[in-house]
C-alpha cells in the first residue's frame, strides 16, 4: 500500500499520537505527526526537532535532512511553534530514543516568536511558571502533572463505580452556612454599590436572586448524607470553595473534593474504605502513569516512587487523638505551636507523627468534640467524637471524615448548643427523624492526593488554574 508510492503521501493520512508511536510494529511505516516544537538543534546538514503533542511526556525526534529541506523552510520551526510532519518512522541511532521520523513533508501551523515566547528556555522555576499559568501546560512538568491528575480522576470514579457507589451531584450554590468547614464566598446579584435595605438598615436579601443569602459550597457532605440515606452508598466529586485567607502550600480557594457517604458504615468501615481508596488511586497511577511519575521523580523528587510504593505496601497506623497527643508531648520536640489535649493539631504535629514517629501514614480518631463539626457521632465519654483524619507524609491531612451522629436528640442538642440556626438545619435533621441509620463518610482533597502522587510541594502546581487569595488571573 503505502510502500508502493512513497512519494505520493495521501493528504488525509491518519495522525498518530506520539504516545502510540513507540510501538515497535510501526517501525518502517509512513506516519503523520502533529505537535509543538520543544527544541530544534543540529548543523548545516541535518536538523533535529523534539516534538511533543501532549499525549505523553516523551518527545518524538524528527530528523530534517537539509538536502530535502531548505534552511529557510525551517527558520520558523522554533521552540513553541506548531507543526505537522509526515515521514518514515525508523529506528534511532541516537541515545535516549527508540525511534525517530525522517521528515518528508512539513506544514507549519503556527509560529512562536523566540523574542516573546515565554517558555523559550528549558528549566524555568515553578514560581516563574505560576506567573505563566496559561502556557505552563506546554511544559514537560505540567504535562505530566495534568495527565496524572486526569488519570487519578478516572481512578476515583472507577473505584467507586466498581464498588456499587452512586455518583451524586450536590449543589455548588447553597443557602446553609453551617458546615463550619471554612469561610464562604457570597453569591449575589444585588448591586453592591446600591444595596436594598430593610427598615432597620440591614441588607434586604428578599430582593436577592434566591430571596435569601447564598454562598458557594464548602462541602457537599450534608446533601451527600441525604443521598446515602436513600441510595446506600454515594460519592460526590466536585469543586468546593473556601474563602479562608490561608496562604499555604496546601490550601486553595477553589479545590476539588471527593466525598463518599455510606449508610450502615461505622467508623472502622469508614477507615477501611479510606485506606483502600487512597491505595487504589496510588496504585492506579503507578500502573498507568509510569512515564510521567518517573519524569517527575527524576526532576523533582528522587524518592517519589519509593514513597508511593511504601504507602501501598504498609498498613496505615490507627490510633486515637489522645494517644497521638501523648506521643507528641513525650517527643521532647520543640514545636512552633504547643500541643495540649483539646487543641487542633497543626501540620507540624501531623507530620511529626507520620514522618518521624511512625514513618507510616496514620489515621487519628476520636478527636475532642470542641474542635470538630457538630454532625460527628458523640462518644460515650462525652468529650470526644468519632472523627478520623488520615495523615500522609509530606502532606499532613489528606482526608477528614467521621461516623455521623445518627441520633436525632443528640444531634439536635449539639446544634442548639452551638447556636446553629434551625432555618438551615431542618432538612438535614429530617434524615434522623425518618428512618435514621448509622452512617459514615469522609472528604478527600483531590489536589492533596495529586500533590502526593506527583511529589510536588505546592498545591498551586497541581491544579491547572489555581485560585488563591489575590490570584484569579487565568
Ligand atoms: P486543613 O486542616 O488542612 O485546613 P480541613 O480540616 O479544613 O483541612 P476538611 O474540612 O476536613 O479540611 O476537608 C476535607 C479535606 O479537604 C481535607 O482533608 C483536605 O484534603 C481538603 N482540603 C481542605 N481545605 C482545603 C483547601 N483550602 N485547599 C485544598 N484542599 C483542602
Ligand atoms: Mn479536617
Amino acid at each position: 500500500m503505502r510502500d508502493d508510492n512513497p512519494i505520493d503521501i495521501p493528504v488525509e493520512m491518519k495522525r498518530t499520537k506520539i504516545s502510540e508511536i513507540f510501538e515497535p510494529s510501526l517501525i518502517g511505516s509512513e506516519v503523520s505527526v502533529k505537535g509543538w516544537v520543544r527544541t530544534r538543534r543540529g548543523n548545516k546538514n541535518v536538523q533535529f526537532v523534539a516534538l511533543n503533542d501532549g499525549s505523553t511526556v516523551r518527545n518524538l525526534q524528527i530528523v530534517f535532512d537539509l538536502s530535502k529541506f531548505s534552511e529557510d523552510s525551517l527558520r520558523a520551526v522554533t521552540t513553541g511553534s506548531s507543526i505537522h510532519v509526515t515521514g518514515r518512522l525508523v529506528e534511532s541511532m541516537g541515545k535516549g530514543q527508540s525511534c525517530e521520523v525522517q521528515a518528508e513533508t512539513l506544514e507549519l501551523y503556527g509560529t512562536a516568536d523566540p523574542e516573546s515566547y515565554p517558555l523559550q528556555k528549558k528549566g524555568h522555576t515553578l514560581e516563574f511558571l505560576r506567573e505563566k499559568a496559561h502556557l505552563r501546560p506546554r511544559t514537560a512538568t505540567f504535562g505530566s502533572i495534568l495527565r496524572i491528575r486526569s488519570a487519578l480522576a478516572f481512578a476515583i470514579h472507577k473505584f467507586f463505580q466498581e464498588k456499587g457507589f452512586f455518583y451524586l451531584n450536590t449543589p455548588l450554590i447553597t443557602a446553609s452556612d453551617c458546615e463550619g468547614a471554612g469561610a464562604m464566598f457570597q453569591v449575589t446579584t444585588l448591586p453592591l454599590n446600591n444595596l436594598p435595605k430593610t427598615e432597620d438598615g440591614a441588607v434586604d436579601y428578599s430582593k436577592d436572586f434566591f430571596g435569601k443569602p447564598t454562598a458557594l459550597t464548602v462541602s457537599g457532605q450534608l446533601e451527600g448524607e441525604l443521598g446515602a440515606t436513600a441510595l446506600g452508598e454515594i460519592y460526590t466529586f466536585g469543586p468546593t470553595f473556601r474563602a479562608e485567607n490561608s496562604n499555604t502550600p496546601r490550601h486553595l480557594s477553589e479545590f476539588w473534593m471527593i466525598e463518599p457517604e455510606m449508610a450502615f458504615y461505622d467508623i472502622t468501615d469508614n477507615m477501611d474504605l479510606a485506606e483502600e481508596f487512597v491505595k487504589y488511586c496510588i496504585s492506579y497511577a503507578l500502573e498507568n502513569c509510569r512515564h510521567d511519575i518517573e519524569f517527575l521523580a527524576e526532576h523533582f523528587d528522587k524518592e517519589l516512587v519509593e514513597r508511593l510504593e511504601f504507602v501501598l505496601h504498609n498498613d496505615f497506623v490507627r490510633l486515637t487523638y489522645t494517644e497521638g497527643v501523648e506521643i507528641l508531648k513525650a517527643s521532647g520536640k520543640k514545636f512552633e505551636f504547643p500541643v495540649d489535649w483539646g487543641t487542633d493539631l497543626q501540620s507540624e504535629h501531623e507530620r511529626y507523627l507520620v514522618e518521624e514517629h511512625f514513618k507510616k501514614p496514620v489515621i487519628l480518631t476520636d478527636y475532642p468534640r470542641e474542635i470538630k463539626a457538630f454532625y460527628m457521632k458523640q462518644n460515650e465519654d462525652g468529650r470526644t467524637v468519632r472523627a478520623m483524619d488520615v495523615l500522609f507524609p509530606k502532606i499532613g491531612e489528606i482526608i477528614g471524615g467521621s461516623e455521623r451522629e445518627a441520633d436525632y436528640d443528640k444531634l439536635l442538642a449539639r446544634i442548639e448548643e452551638l447556636g446553629i440556626p434551625m432555618k438551615d438545619m431542618w432538612w438535614y435533621l429530617d434524615t434522623r427523624r425518618f428512618g435514621t441509620v448509622p452512617h459514615s463518610g469522609f472528604g478527600l482533597g483531590f489536589e492533596r492526593l495529586v500533590l502526593f502522587v506527583t511529589g510536588m510541594t505546592n498545591i498551586r502546581d497541581v491544579i491547572p488554574f489555581p485560585r488563591t487569595p489575590n490570584n484569579a488571573e487565568f
